[in-house]
């Protein structure tokens, strides 16, 4: 069998601190892999540029220019890690055998990737890479995380545990990724739902090489947020379940009400009468912002919106397309002018 063609797709955002040591130790991993035979010499590293502030761009761009492993995809705006990470995968679906993703700042052990292969050509179609230990993350970050799993787990969603975005896809299991339509993309949610011949391998997680982090607390929240409300309506049923409980104690109480107007005395009881108003009133505004928000969620799935847009692609640019630019002067206008002319 020939050996399979491999990409391995690295969304980027600000990552211009730790770019140029990422591509040297993915680019050195890559050309040992081609040697050992176990990837095609055809392997290339796509770098997706989610509309970074810094030179990222540049960087990725005259990396091209010396080294034809080296390609990119470069986002009109910031659409977010996981609409970044959807467009490599789809642009590498072209061309490759399998694909691998894993962050610019290579906190992922990148010789577990000699794994992914071997289980690749097992016969497997997606490889997930497990961290076995958190130690490196913050103790904040480790136990709001973990709390996450156990939440989703227990909303009925299945997630592979510790897994985050560091996997190998086959071709085929890249081509039903892209049937799922939704805009509001939580790829982990999604991956095990293809089912095909699925996989771990286990690493230790490391620090981050350079730079900061891109996920602080609020986009942490929000991610979650989204990753519950996207994979679970169990949050509506709890609403449910919670109105028939008040409705059954209302009706309990209104038998007990009843039986003291016409035996007892009914003039006390002001705090109770006030108390529940509060209560129910507190409690419909959350069932109604609850709901709300899946609401909000089909309003925008409804829309149908492109995820992502490719503004420059130098995937399936040969490396003579890089070399007559080469003599020009850098700057972003002539740089990409003579791209789209290559792209036309
Ligand atoms: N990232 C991205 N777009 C964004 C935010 C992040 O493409 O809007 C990339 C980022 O460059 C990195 C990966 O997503 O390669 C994960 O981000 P980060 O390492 O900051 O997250 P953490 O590891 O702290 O969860
Ligand atoms: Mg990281």
């Amino acid at each position: 069998m020939m050996e399979p063609n491999l990409t391995i797709v690295i969304p980027c955002y600000n990552e211009g601190a730790v770019l140029h040591e990422t591509m040297n130790q993915l680019d050195a991993l890559m050309k040992r892999l081609i040697e050992e035979k176990l990837i095609s010499n055809r392997s290339k590293l796509l770098f997706v540029d989610d509309g970074s502030k810094d030179d990222t761009w540049m960087i990725i761009y005259k990396a091209g220019l010396r080294n034809e492993r080296i390609r990119g995809v470069k986002l009109a705006r910031n659409v977010g890690h996981q609409r970044a990470l959807l467009a490599g995968l789809l642009t590498a679906r072209d061309r490759s055998d399998c694909v691998i993703s894993i962050d610019a700042d290579l906190q992922d052990d990148i010789e577990v990737i000699r794994e992914f292969l071997l289980k690749f050509t097992e016969g497997y179609e997606i490889v997930y890479g497990v961290r076995d230990n958190r130690e490196t993350d913050s103790f904040f970050k480790r136990n709001t995380a973990q709390g996450f799993y156990r939440l989703m787990e227990k909303l009925g969603v299945s997630l592979v545990y510790n897994h985050a975005d560091y996997r190998l896809m086959s071709k085929r299991a890249l081509d039903e990724l892209s049937k799922f339509e939704e805009v509001n993309l939580f790829l982990r949610g999604i991956v095990p739902l293809i089912g095909f011949k699925a996989t771990s391998v286990y690493y230790a997680r490391k620090e981050r090489l350079a730079g900061e982090s891109k996920y602080p607390l609020k986009k942490m929240v929000s991610f979650a947020f989204d990753g519950i409300t996207s994979f679970s309506i169990t949050p509506i049923r709890l609403v449910l379940f919670s109105g028939l409980i008040a409705f059954f104690i209302s009706l309990v109480f209104g038998v007990y009400f009843l039986w003291l107007k016409m035996y007892g005395s009914t003039v006390t009881g002001w705090t109770s009468l006030i108390t529940s108003i509060w209560l129910i009133g507190g409690l419909q505004l959350i069932a109604i912002g609850l709901i709300g928000e899946y609401i909000g969620k089909m309003y925008i799935e409804t829309k149908r919106r492109p995820k992502y847009v490719i503004d420059i692609n130098t995937y399936q640019l040969p490396q003579t397309a890089f070399q007559s630019t080469g003599s020009k002067r850098f700057n972003d206008e002539n740089l990409n002018m003579n791209l789209t002319q290559f792209q036309k």
